[in-house]
Formats: structure tokens, C-alpha cells, sequence
């Protein structure tokens, strides 16, 4: 006899404030918990969920919810970390998507094996981590990745992507054009090279390297002086719901870089090797006066003009009348027009 599997978790109308760090409010007709990949294919055999149209849900850290959501929400809550493989090269380290990032970052250095610290601290799942290759003081995602794990939500298959399949970008995959609700990601498997050399080029980590008079800081440093700069820096969404940056820094031809500079002589700007510059956002935000400013209950925070914030009790439509906008007044006087990086729903 076959083994019975076990029952779907299922919740009907489930609020979704607690699920997203924005705290923005919404009600999913259906949400199932998917513990392993056995479930996820169960919920594509499943005669009501199989042939509906699916949310997938991590951390919640990268959503702007505008309203109720009709769709399956699969909530991804497989667990599991291991080293797969350690050669003179690498250290090949795996998580299921539902660990918590942070925590598998700082798991890997316990263990001794370094090479994700500039990525500490960054919210969120670790299945959700190759759709936006996330990145920070340095590192993406994709220079340490290795191969992911997934199940096609279509046919059920299990499916194994490289880095090149996965086709990452400036917080960019495949994950949300071609297979955006298309496939779930359930396990992730990094590759951190031995030996290990710290990535200290971003400019607060110069500053740390220079104040605390440490050259060759060790990868436990590095994590420290991340988390530190991290929280002076950005609000805690426990604290005030936010989803992080709320726009991509824009990059413009080396023609309307001069343009700008002419004109705002102080724009923030990193020059790219092909010719091409990335603003930051931020200081195009705030020279057009919103740090602070609010639309109802959504905000731009007081000192990071990238975040917008839930200022309490602020709903979805809200954070877009905000964000369009700060997209209008950018625009209006740089000529740029900003890309939201949170997924809008
Ligand atoms: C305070 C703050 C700071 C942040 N800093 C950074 C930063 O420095 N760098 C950076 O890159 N990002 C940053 N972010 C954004 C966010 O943390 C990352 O994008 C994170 O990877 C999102 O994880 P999540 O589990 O919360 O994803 P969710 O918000 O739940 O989902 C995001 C997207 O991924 C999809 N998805 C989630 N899980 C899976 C899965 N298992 N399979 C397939 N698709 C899936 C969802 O459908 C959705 O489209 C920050 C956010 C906050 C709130």
C-alpha cells in the first residue's frame, strides 16, 4: 500500500499584514504551507489549487500588496542547511528556500566557511534570494551562487537551474520575467571560494577599514562591520514596516551623466566599465525634496530617501500614489525614469 500523504496546511482567508514587512494590509481567498517539495507537487496535482493561478511567498520583505489576493498563495516553509561538497576550491553550502537569509549567512560562518558576510542582514527567505539576485556592499547573489533547486508549478517536474539559466541581473532573474509564479524555488546551493578574500571596495567598509585601523579585516569582521552599518542606516521593518530600497538605482549613458553632473555638480553617480553610470536613487529622491514627506499614511523616511515607509495603518494604494509621485518629480527634473525593485501586487 502506497504511504497516505500527509493533509495540505490550508488557511481560507488568511490576512497577509503579518506576512509582509511593509505591514500592508490584504486577504488571500486561499494560502497553503508547503514543508517540502513532496507538498509542493502535491499542490499541483491538487484538483482546486493544481490548475489556479499561484502567489509565492516568502519573507514578505520584497512585496507591496494593493489588494486582495485571488490567486493561491504558496507560503515556503522548507527547511534544511548542509555542506554539499568542500574541495581545494569551494565550500558548496545548500539551504531549503523557507531558512531565513541572514541566518544561513551567519550559520555558514560559524561553521567556517565565509564568503556571504557582505550579504548579512538582507531580510527575506533564502528561496527568494535568487529572484532579485540580491546584492549589498558589493556582492550579488550570483557570485556565490551555484545551482537551485525547483519544481515547475505547471507540469510538477523537479528542476535544477545554473547560474546561467537563471539569466541574473542588476536585482534581476528569470525568476520574474519567464518563470515569474512559474516555478518555486525550494533548495539553494552557494559556492564560496577558497581561500577566502574579502570584497572591501564598497566605500563604508573603507571608511570602517580605515577607522578601526584593521588592513585585512577577517570575514567575521566584515559581517560585523555590515550588520553595523546596516542598522545605522536602515529602518528595522519591525520597527516601521518598509520593503527597503523602494526604487533601483538608474543607470544612464556617460552623455546624460554629464548632462546631470553639469546642472547638479554633487549627484551621487559610480561609473561602470562600459561607459555608462549608476545614480543613486536616493540622492535623485531627495534633491527633489521628498526625505520626510508623506502621501496619507506612506512616507519617505527620514533619512534614507530610497525607503518609503508605513507610516501606520498605510494600505497599498497609498505607497503607490507616493511612489508615482516621487517617479514624476525625478522625472520631471532629471529626465530619469525610476524602476520600483518590490514586487507590486
Ligand atoms: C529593510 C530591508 C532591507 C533590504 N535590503 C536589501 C538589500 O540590501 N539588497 C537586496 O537585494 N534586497 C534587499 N531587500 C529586499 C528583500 O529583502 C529581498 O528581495 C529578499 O530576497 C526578499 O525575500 P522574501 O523572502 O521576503 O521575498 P518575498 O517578498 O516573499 O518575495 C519576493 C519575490 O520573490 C518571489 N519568491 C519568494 N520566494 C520564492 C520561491 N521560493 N520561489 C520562487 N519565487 C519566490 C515572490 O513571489 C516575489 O515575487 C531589503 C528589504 C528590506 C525590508
Amino acid at each position: 500500500m502506497p504511504t497516505p500523504r500527509p493533509e495540505l496546511s490550508v488557511e481560507r482567508r488568511a490576512n497577509l499584514r503579518a506576512f509582509n514587512t511593509f505591514g500592508l494590509p490584504a486577504v488571500a481567498s486561499t494560502l497553503v504551507r508547503v514543508h517540502s517539495e513532496a507538498q509542493v507537487k502535491q499542490v499541483v496535482d491538487h484538483p482546486e489549487f493544481g490548475p489556479a493561478p499561484k502567489l509565492i511567498l516568502g519573507g514578505g520583505s520584497n512585496l507591496v500588496l494593493t489588494r486582495d489576493v485571488a490567486a493561491v498563495v504558496l507560503k515556503v516553509e522548507i527547511m534544511g542547511r548542509r555542506l554539499v561538497a568542500e574541495t581545494p576550491e569551494a565550500w558548496i553550502v545548500e539551504a531549503g528556500a523557507g531558512e531565513n537569509w541572514h541566518e544561513f549567512v551567519a550559520w555558514t560562518l560559524e561553521q567556517g566557511w565565509p564568503g556571504l558576510e557582505n550579504l548579512a542582514l538582507i531580510p527575506g527567505r533564502v528561496g527568494a534570494a535568487p529572484v532579485q539576485n540580491i546584492g549589498a556592499y558589493g556582492i550579488e547573489l550570483k557570485d556565490r551562487f551555484d545551482t537551485l533547486d525547483g519544481v515547475d508549478l505547471i507540469t510538477g517536474r523537479s528542476v535544477t537551474l545554473n547560474a546561467a539559466q537563471c539569466a541574473f541581473g542588476y536585482r534581476d532573474s528569470v525568476f520574474k520575467h519567464a518563470l515569474a509564479g512559474k516555478t518555486l524555488i525550494t533548495r539553494v546551493r552557494m559556492r564560496l571560494p577558497r581561500p577566502w578574500q574579502g570584497v572591501l571596495g564598497y566605500l563604508d567598509l573603507q571608511r570602517r577599514q580605515h577607522d578601526s585601523g584593521i588592513s585585512a579585516p577577517d570575514a567575521r569582521t566584515v559581517f560585523d562591520w555590515v550588520c553595523d552599518i546596516r542598522r545605522a542606516k536602515l529602518p528595522d521593518p519591525a520597527l516601521i514596516g518598509n520593503a527597503g530600497s523602494f526604487f533601483k538605482n538608474p543607470v544612464v549613458s556617460a552623455e546624460q551623466c554629464r548632462d546631470i553632473i553639469g546642472r547638479d555638480p554633487s549627484v551621487v553617480h559610480y561609473p561602470l566599465p562600459d561607459g555608462t553610470a549608476k545614480l543613486a536613487a536616493g540622492w535623485l529622491i531627495d534633491a527633489c525634496g521628498w526625505k520626510g514627506k508623506s502621501v496619507g499614511h506612506a512616507g519617505v523616511h527620514d533619512r534614507q530617501a530610497l525607503v518609503l515607509v508605513n507610516r501606520g495603518g498605510a494600505i497599498g494604494a497609498e505607497v503607490l500614489t507616493l511612489a508615482r509621485a516621487i517617479q514624476e518629480s525625478v522625472y520631471g527634473r532629471f529626465g530619469i525614469r525610476l524602476e520600483p525593485e518590490p514586487v507590486i501586487l
